[in-house]
C-alpha cells in the first residue's frame, strides 16, 4: 500500500439507538401522548378493575426477541396487552392497600425526567439543585427544623430502612460501621403491633434479627401502649440489652391510627432513644392546618419516613427520609472512594453526592415530579385534597353507622375505614367468609377496589382513600353495592 493512497474504511457504519429520521418517532410520541391523555380523561368510564384474560396472559409470554419487531408493533402490543389491565389505582373507586393516583401533569413530569435522563447521583448539574430544593421544601412542609437532612428514595419501605439505619448507627454506642453487630450489646427496637411489615424487614436486613423488634400489643384504638412500652424498655435494660429506637406511626397501614407522638417524643428524650416516625401516608396530613394537631410531636422525630406516591398522589416511585441530625445521617452512609473525588471545578465540583445519605449511587430524577407538582399546584391545593379525603372517610363512616347491615370494625381517625357486613347469626369463621366473598365480588364486578385486613380475628373490608378522583357519590355506590351483596345468598 503506497503512503499516498487513503485507507478505505471497510468497517460497517456505526450504530446508535437514535433514529436516522426523527419523523416517525416524533409522530408515534404524539400519538402515545394523545392516547394516554384519553386514557386519563376517561378513567371513570371504565370498571375499577378487570381481570386479565388467560389468553392475554399467555400472549405476554413470548420468546426473547432477538430481532426487532419495531416500535409500532411494540406499542400496539402495549395498547392491547398492558394498558387495559392495570391494578386500577388511578380509578376514582380504588381504595385498596394504600396506593396513590397520579395525574396528567405528573405523567408529563416523568416524561421530562426520562428525556433528560440525568444520573441524579449528585454532581454539579440542575437535577442536584432541584433535589436539594425539593428536600428543603419537604422539610419545611412537614414542620421539620432547618438544617435537617434528607434523601429521596423509592418509597416508604426504603425510607424506613434509611431512618432505622441512621438510628442504629448513631445510638449503638460503638463504631458499628467498623465492628458490625458483634462490637457491642444486643440492640432492641420498639413499635406497636400495628407496625408495617417493612419495619420488620429493615430490622432483619440490618442484621438485628426480628426478635430485636419488640412489638408492643396495640391498645384498643390501635395506637402504641406507652406504659407497656416503658415496661419493655426497662425489662430489656435490666437484661443487659441496649434499647435504641422507638418507631412511632403517623397513620398505621391497617386503620390510620396515629400514635401519641408528643408523648413518644418526650419518652424518647427522657430515655435517650431515637424516635423514628413511619408516616408513609399519614405524615402528609401535616399539610392541613386543620389536621396537623392530630400529628403533634411528629416534628420532633429524629427521623421521619414518608411517601409522596401515596398521599401526594405522585406517580411511583418516590418516598423520602428526613433526619434531624444531618451529621448523624451522613455518618451512617458517607464513603469517599477515589473515583468519586470532588474537584475544584467542573462536573464533580462542590455539591453533595446523595450516596452519602443513602444506599443508591446511580439514581433517577425523582425530584423533578415533586418540584413540578409543588410549583404548579402549591402546598395548599394538596392540603385541600388531603382534607377532602379525610372528610370522605368521615362521610363513609357515617354511612356505615347509619346502615342497619354494616358495622365499623375500627375507629377511622384519618382516611382509612375498616368495616364489615354484620351477620349476627353466623359464627365468626362463616361471617369472615361471607365478607371475603363480598369483597371479591366488589372487585370482580369492577365496582370498586377496597382491600381487606384482619382486626381482632375479624376480616374487614378496608377503604384507604389516597385518591384525588374519589367523590362522595363513589362511596355511596360502594355502600349500596356492599349492602346488596350482603343481602344475596352466598
Ligand atoms: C405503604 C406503607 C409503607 C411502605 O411504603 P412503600 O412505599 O410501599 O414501600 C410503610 N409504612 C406504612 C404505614 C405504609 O402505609
Amino acid at each position: 500500500m503506497s503512503k499516498k493512497e487513503p485507507r478505505k474504511n471497510t468497517a460497517p457504519p456505526e450504530e446508535t439507538l437514535d433514529p436516522r429520521d426523527w419523523g416517525p418517532i416524533r409522530e408515534l410520541g404524539h400519538r402515545m401522548l394523545d392516547d394516554m391523555m384519553d386514557y386519563l380523561e376517561t378513567v371513570r368510564e371504565r370498571p375499577a378493575w378487570v381481570s386479565m384474560p388467560d389468553e392475554v396472559e399467555r400472549k405476554l409470554k413470548e420468546p426473547l426477541p432477538l430481532e426487532p419487531q419495531g416500535e409500532e408493533a411494540a406499542y400496539r402490543d402495549f395498547r392491547e396487552r398492558v394498558l387495559p389491565y392495570p391494578i386500577g389505582n388511578i380509578h376514582p373507586r380504588f381504595w385498596g392497600w394504600v396506593q396513590g393516583t397520579g395525574s396528567a401533569l405528573d405523567m408529563l413530569s416523568e416524561m421530562l425526567a426520562a428525556g433528560m435522563n440525568p444520573n441524579a447521583a449528585g454532581f454539579r448539574q440542575a437535577s442536584t439543585f432541584v433535589e436539594l430544593q425539593v428536600l428543603d421544601w419537604l422539610r419545611e412542609m412537614l414542620g421539620y427544623p432547618e438544617g435537617a437532612s434528607g434523601i429521596l428514595v423509592s418509597g416508604g419501605s426504603v425510607a424506613n430502612m434509611v431512618g432505622l439505619a441512621v438510628a442504629r448507627n448513631s445510638r449503638a454506642g460503638f463504631d458499628l460501621r467498623r465492628a458490625g453487630l458483634h462490637g457491642g450489646p444486643g440492640l432492641t427496637l420498639y413499635a406497636s403491633s400495628e407496625t408495617h411489615s417493612s419495619v420488620q424487614r429493615s430490622v432483619e436486613l440490618m442484621g438485628l434479627g426480628s426478635e430485636a423488634l419488640r412489638l408492643i400489643p396495640a391498645r384498643e384504638d390501635l395506637t402504641l401502649d406507652l406504659q407497656a412500652l416503658e415496661a419493655a424498655i426497662r425489662e430489656d435494660r435490666s437484661a443487659g440489652l441496649r434499647p435504641i429506637t422507638v418507631i412511632g406511626h403517623a397513620g398505621t397501614v391497617n386503620s390510620g391510627a396515629v400514635d401519641d407522638l408528643e408523648a413518644l417524643a418526650d419518652l424518647c428524650h427522657r430515655e435517650e432513644l431515637w424516635l423514628h416516625v413511619d408516616g408513609a401516608f399519614g405524615a402528609l396530613a401535616w399539610l392541613s392546618p386543620e389536621l396537623r394537631p392530630r400529628l403533634r410531636g411528629m416534628e420532633r422525630a429524629d427521623s421521619l419516613a414518608f411517601d409522596l406516591h401515596k398521599w401526594m398522589y405522585l406517580p411511583y416511585e418516590v418516598g423520602c427520609t428526613l433526619v434531624r441530625d444531618a451529621e448523624a445521617h451522613r455518618k451512617a452512609f458517607a464513603l469517599m472512594p477515589s473515583y468519586l473525588s470532588r474537584m475544584e471545578a467542573g462536573v464533580a465540583c462542590i455539591p453533595p453526592l446523595f450516596s452519602d445519605y443513602g444506599m443508591e449511587l446511580s439514581r433517577g430524577f425523582r425530584a423533578l415530579k415533586v418540584w413540578m407538582a409543588l410549583k404548579a399546584r402549591g402546598v395548599r391545593r394538596y392540603a385541600r385534597l388531603i382534607e377532602q379525603n379525610v372528610a370522605q372517610a368521615a362521610y363513609l363512616t357515617e354511612k356505615i353507622r347509619e346502615s342497619p347491615r354494616l358495622e365499623l370494625a375500627a375507629p377511622a381517625p384519618l382516611n382509612i375505614v375498616c368495616f364489615r357486613v354484620a351477620f349476627p347469626n353466623l359464627p365468626l369463621a362463616e361471617s369472615n367468609d361471607r365478607n371475603r366473598c363480598i369483597l371479591e365480588e366488589i372487585q370482580e364486578q369492577g365496582i370498586a377496589v377496597p382491600s381487606t385486613t384482619v382486626l381482632d380475628g375479624r376480616l374487614c373490608i378496608r377503604v384507604a382513600i389516597t385518591n384525588h378522583r374519589t367523590t362522595r357519590s363513589d362511596l355511596d355506590l360502594l355502600v349500596r353495592e356492599v349492602e346488596r351483596l350482603g343481602r344475596s345468598k352466598p
